[in-house]
C-alpha cells in the first residue's frame, strides 16, 4: 500500500495533505509513504521532517509512481496521477460543482476520486469534517486580518490620556466560521454584535458574549443538516432593512454566510458600504462564492471611496498553512483509517460505508455520485490542464490587484480612484517575500508585516477554506449533530 502526498500547483495554495505526523500514522498501517519534495514548503513543514517521519522524498514522478493512494488538497491535475496504479483513491477537496468535465477525467483516466467536502456532518464523521476545521481557522484569520487593516485598536483602552472605545465588529452568519470570528473578536476585547438567519444560532451567539441581532419578520430560516434556507424576497427585505440600520454604526463586518448548493446571498449593498465611515473594515469570507458583499472581488482587497476595506480573500485557511495542514491532514488521516485493515495493513475499502458511498465520486472508469450529473459534464468545458484553484471573478468595483493567501509585501501604493486597492503580493514557492509591485497614486498603510522566519514543522493542536464552498455541501447530511 503507497500513499502519495503531492505538491499543490493551484495558484495561492500553501496548505500540504499530510504533515509528518499523518506520516508517521501512515507508516503504522503498514503503508510505504513517498512525498514531493518541496510539497510541505509553504506550510513550513521541511522534507527532512517528512524524511525522518518515515517518507521517502523525491520527485513528482517518482512519487506518484505505483501509489494506491494519493492525498491532496485540491483536485491535481490529471497529468499529475500518470503513474498511479489503476483504480488509485485520490481523496482532496475536489470542488465538483463547476468542474464536472474535470471530474470525468479523473473518471477516464481510471483514479477513484474521493471528494473530502462531500464528507457527511454525522458524529462519527466531526473528525473528518474538513469544511468544519478549514472554517474554523478561517473565522479567526478573518478577524486577524481584519485587525491588521484597522487603524485603530479593538478593546477599550484606558489610559492617562483619556479613554478609546473599544471596536464595533458584526459578524454576519453564526456558523462555524462565523462563531469563531465572534470569539476571537471577543477575546481582542470588541463590542461582537451578529445575526443569522437560523433562529438556533441566537443562543451560541449569546453564549459567546455577543449580542444576536435578528428582524421580527425572519422567525428561523433553517434547512435541513443545520444549514440555513434561502430566504424569500420579503424576508430578504426584513434582513436589509435591519442591516442597514445596523452596519453604518459598525467598525469592522465579518460575512461568512452561506447557502448550499446556492451562490453566496448577498447581504452588504453598495449603499450600505457607503454608509460606513472611513477606516471600517469589511472582511468576506464568502468571496469564493461570489461574495456577501456588493462590492467585494474575490481575491482582492479594495478600498472605496468612503475609506472603507473589503477584504476577499478566496483562501482564507490558507492564510494559516500551518494550522491548517495540520488539521486538514488529521481530517484525512481519520478517513484514510476507516479504508484500512489495520490488521493485514491492506487497502480494504468498504463501498457500502456511508462515508465511502458519500464522497467517491468517481469509480471503474464513470463518475457514480448521483450529485455529478453527466449533462453538466456535457455542457461543461473540456478539462482543464490546471489543478482546481480559487475563481477569477470581476466585481462591480474598479482597480483591483490579486492578493495571496498572506500578504508579504512592506508598504504599497495603490491606484488613485474611487476604489484604492492593496498591491498584491504572490507567495514565492520558497516564501521569500514578493517584490513590492507598485502602482500609481495612493498609498496603501504599511500594516503588513513580513513573514514570520521558517520554522519546523509544528505538531501541536490548532484550532478552518478550502476554501470553502458551499456548492460542495449539496449531498444532504445525515444525522446532523
Ligand atoms: P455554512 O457555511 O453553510 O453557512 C454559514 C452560516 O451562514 C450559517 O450559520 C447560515 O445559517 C448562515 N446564513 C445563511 N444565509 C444567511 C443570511 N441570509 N443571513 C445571515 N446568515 C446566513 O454553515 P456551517 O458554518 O458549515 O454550519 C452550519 C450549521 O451546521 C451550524 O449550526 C453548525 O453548528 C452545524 N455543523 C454541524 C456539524 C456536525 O454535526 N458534524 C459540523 C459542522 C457544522
Amino acid at each position: 500500500m503507497k500513499i502519495a502526498v503531492l505538491r499543490e500547483l493551484a495558484e495561492g495554495e500553501t496548505r500540504v495533505a499530510a504533515t509528518p505526523e499523518t506520516v508517521a500514522k501512515f507508516k503504522g498501517l503498514g503503508a510505504e509513504v513517498a512525498v514531493e519534495s518541496g510539497a510541505g514548503a509553504l506550510a513550513r513543514i521541511p522534507d527532512a521532517d517528512y524524511a525522518a517521519a518515515g517518507a521517502v522524498v523525491g520527485n513528482a514522478t517518482a512519487t506518484v509512481t505505483g501509489a494506491d493512494i494519493v492525498l491532496t488538497v485540491r483536485r491535481p491535475r490529471v497529468a499529475s496521477l500518470n503513474g498511479v496504479n489503476p483504480g488509485a483513491l485520490v481523496i482532496g477537496a475536489m470542488d465538483p460543482y463547476g468542474n464536472e468535465a474535470e471530474i470525468a477525467a479523473l473518471a477516464k483516466a481510471g483514479v477513484t476520486a474521493i471528494a473530502m467536502e462531500f464528507m457527511p456532518r454525522i458524529t462519527r464523521a466531526q473528525v473528518m469534517d474538513i469544511l468544519s476545521s478549514q472554517a474554523n481557522l478561517a473565522g479567526y484569520q478573518a478577524v486577524i486580518d481584519a485587525a491588521q487593516v484597522f487603524d485603530r485598536a479593538m478593546p477599550m483602552m484606558m489610559t492617562a490620556a483619556g479613554t478609546v472605545r473599544p471596536a464595533k465588529v458584526f459578524v454576519m452568519g453564526a456558523g462555524v466560521a462565523g462563531l469563531q470570528a465572534i470569539a476571537t473578536a471577543r477575546r481582542l476585547g470588541a463590542v461582537v454584535t451578529a445575526t443569522d438567519v437560523r433562529a438556533a444560532a441566537g443562543e451560541q451567539v449569546e453564549s459567546l458574549g455577543a449580542k444576536f441581532i435578528m428582524t421580527e419578520a425572519l422567525k428561523d430560516a433553517s434547512g435541513t443538516g443545520g444549514y440555513a434556507r434561502e430566504l424569500t424576497r420579503d424576508e430578504q427585505a426584513a434582513q436589509a432593512e435591519l442591516v442597514a440600520g445596523h452596519i453604518a454604526k459598525q467598525d469592522i463586518v465579518i460575512t461568512t454566510a452561506l447557502i448550499p448548493g446556492r451562490p453566496a446571498p448577498k447581504l452588504v449593498s453598495r449603499a450600505m458600504v457607503e454608509s460606513m465611515a472611513p477606516g471600517s473594515v469589511i472582511v468576506d469570507l464568502a468571496a469564493e462564492r461570489g461574495g456577501n458583499v456588493e462590492l467585494t472581488q474575490p481575491g482582492k482587497v479594495a478600498t472605496t471611496a468612503n475609506g472603507v476595506t473589503i477584504l476577499g480573500y478566496t483562501n482564507v485557511p490558507g492564510r494559516l498553512a500551518t494550522s491548517a495542514s495540520q488539521l486538514y491532514a488529521r481530517n484525512l488521516n481519520s478517513f484514510l483509517e476507516t479504508l484500512v485493515d489495520k490488521k493485514e495493513k491492506v487497502l480494504a475499502v468498504n463501498w457500502d460505508d456511508e462515508l465511502v458511498k458519500a464522497t467517491v465520486l468517481t469509480r471503474d472508469g464513470a463518475i457514480v455520485h448521483p450529485n455529478i450529473k453527466l449533462d453538466a459534464v456535457a455542457a461543461a468545458p473540456a478539462p482543464a490542464a490546471k489543478p482546481a484553484g480559487p475563481p477569477a471573478k470581476t466585481a462591480p468595483v474598479t482597480k483591483t490587484a490579486t492578493v495571496a493567501p498572506k500578504v508579504e509585501t512592506p508598504a504599497t501604493t495603490v491606484p488613485a480612484g474611487p476604489v484604492k486597492t492593496a498591491a498584491p503580493a504572490k507567495k514565492a514557492p520558497a516564501r521569500k517575500p514578493a517584490a513590492p509591485k507598485t502602482a500609481p497614486a495612493a498609498e496603501v498603510p504599511a500594516k503588513v508585516p513580513a513573514k514570520r522566519p521558517a520554522k519546523p514543522a509544528a505538531t501541536a493542536e490548532a484550532k478552518p477554506a478550502p476554501a470553502r464552498k458551499t456548492a460542495a455541501k449539496k449531498p444532504a447530511p445525515k444525522g446532523t449533530t
